[in-house]
């Protein structure tokens, strides 16, 4: 988009905690404002990283807010004082969801039964605590579609973040009224088809954009930057793919999701 026709954008899910950005963070919310990035929710992905998270984002606002929560990856550390720190962290009012959480049958860093229990744990403080989730299902969206249905009526709402799933699976997850993100996954040329196929099955008020920075780096970004590391400002890339995937203008699906984010995480 020509610059002044850029409208505001909001990046639902970014690891600005990540190592990756400990020498420039400063440079990488500018840029990302430059480009029209105006607000970043900075994912929590563990008790030590949402603490991160919070300490960076707190009296940030409305640049940064935050979640608070444990990957699945990290489910095995999850104990009973965890929940209570997660507790202590949700009372900030940069804090905006719950998670990420969810399940990962793809790389089992955690056991199975590690991940349900976590995540079951996540669904009940997010029930007390009336805040939507940020959900991650990587390969488990039987077991991962079946406790939301489960807490369904209890919870908020919830988005399953960089989407990746079948059509059936996208048509299951929308009928429990969640939402969806996608990421620089959309932009892939090879593994983004099927998302592209989809995404127009993703009605307005229901579709978020993310990059998941610092991962998934755009694979549209020409030239491809050498340290491949994503960043917030590239999330016009995944505007721009989504756009066209949906045939539909990227002024209309900036401002629709802006809207939907904006609702989604009361911000
Ligand atoms: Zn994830």
């Amino acid at each position: 988009m020509p610059a002044e026709e850029i409208v505001e954008l909001i990046d639902i899910g970014a690891n600005l905690t990540n190592k990756a950005f400990h020498d420039d963070l400063d440079d990488v919310i500018r840029r990302a404002q430059d480009a029209g990035v105006s607000t970043i929710v900075v994912t929590g992905t563990s008790l030590d990283a949402s603490e991160r998270a919070l300490e960076l984002a707190s009296g940030r606002a409305p640049t940064l807010y935050a979640t608070a929560g444990v990957h699945p990856h990290d489910a095995k550390t999850f104990t009973p004082t965890t929940a209570t720190r997660l507790t202590a962290l949700a009372a900030n009012p940069a804090v905006r969801a719950l998670g990420e959480c969810g399940l990962d049958y793809n790389r089992n860093f955690s056991p199975r039964d590690a991940q349900l229990d976590a995540f079951e744990a996540q669904l009940e403080l997010a029930a007390a605590l009336g805040l939507p989730l940020f959900l991650h299902d990587r390969e488990a969206h039987h077991d991962l579609h079946t406790l939301l249905k489960r807490y369904r009526t209890r919870i908020a709402g919830g988005v399953v973040h960089c989407f990746t799933g079948t059509l059936n699976e996208l048509h299951a997850y929308l009928d429990l009224d969640l939402h969806i993100g996608i990421t620089g996954w959309i932009c892939d040329e090879r593994r983004g088809l099927e998302l592209r196929s989809l995404v127009r099955d993703i009605p307005a008020g229901r579709l978020m954009l993310e990059t998941d920075a610092p991962y998934l780096l755009p694979r549209t970004l020409r030239p491809a930057p050498a340290h491949r590391r994503n960043e917030p400002a590239f999330l016009t890339h995944v505007l721009a793919a989504a756009a066209q995937a949906s045939g539909r203008p990227a002024r209309e699906i900036a401002e629709e999701t802006t809207r939907t984010a904006r609702a989604f995480f009361g911000i």
